[in-house]
């Protein structure tokens, strides 16, 4: 069974949609891109794949694998999250919050997987650090190792590498990749990056007037997919 499966979904606010027909499954080990126009409805789908925001029409079924609270979530670089007062180690850990539920200490299973996390990114001599002195990129790789703790099985990543210089772009793509790679985490990510979409993606959803939704290689064939590359590469 799916991890997710999207059907016949149209996501949008109070009632009025602002993109209609989404359909797509993700599954162990997926790389789905969700790419599209600005203003398509990206940001819109990913709230509604949260459960912010109810999908106008349609449902998205997660699977018996998935806790409705387990989504590891990592959003797009703001400041606002460079203002935590907290030390790398904490942020991490903060990951695990909403399986806490009564309790009030993490456990030595918890911290063994924030180890584990923490050395994958290789940011272990980062871990008594305060949050707001890490660089940007820094930054990314400590939010993706708390969005693991989260949920190793699914990440979903918005625009993950905006406003990062191209060489903690490239880090960061490699971690992502790594993950997806070595714990066939699958990876729901919306990007505008359309080359690395194309390197690291095996599935590619499309959203706009025309949604399309498949294999990577059926979308470079298609109408929609060459325009898109085209019109990205200018
Ligand atoms: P994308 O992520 O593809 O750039 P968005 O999902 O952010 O697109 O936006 C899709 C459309 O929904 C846009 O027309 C935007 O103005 C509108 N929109 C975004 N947020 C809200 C909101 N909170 N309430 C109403 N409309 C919104």
């Amino acid at each position: 069974m799916a991890l997710i499966k999207a059907s016949n979904l149209s996501v949008g606010y109070r009632g009025v949609a602002v993109c209609d027909n989404i359909s797509f499954e993700v599954e162990k080990g997926d790389y789905l891109c969700i790419v599209g126009e600005n203003g398509s409805g990206k940001s819109t789908l990913v709230k509604t794949i949260l459960g912010l925001i109810p999908p106008v029409k349609g449902k998205i079924v997660k699977g018996n694998e998935l806790n409705q609270n387990e989504v590891g979530y990592l959003p797009q670089q703001s400041e606002s999250s460079a203002i935590f007062p907290a030390s790398v180690d904490e942020i991490i850990l903060s990951g695990f919050q909403g399986r806490l539920s009564k309790r009030f200490f993490y456990s030595k299973k918890e911290k063994e997987l924030a180890a584990k996390y923490i050395e994958k990114m290789n940011i272990l001599p980062l871990r008594k650090k305060l949050f707001s002195t890490l660089s940007g990129g820094q930054r990314q790789k400590v939010l993706l190792a708390r969005a693991m703790c989260a949920c190793e099985r699914l990440l979903l990543l918005d625009e993950p590498v905006t406003g990062l210089d191209p060489l903690a772009q490239k880090d960061l793509y490699r971690m992502i990749s790594k993950i997806n790679q070595e714990d066939k985490t699958a990876i729901v990510m919306i990007s505008h990056d359309i080359e690395n979409v194309l390197e690291y993606a095996n599935k590619i959803l499309y959203i706009g007037n025309e949604v399309f939704y498949g294999k990577k290689e059926d979308f470079l064939k298609s109408k929609l997919g060459i325009a898109f590359a085209e019109e990205k590469n200018e």
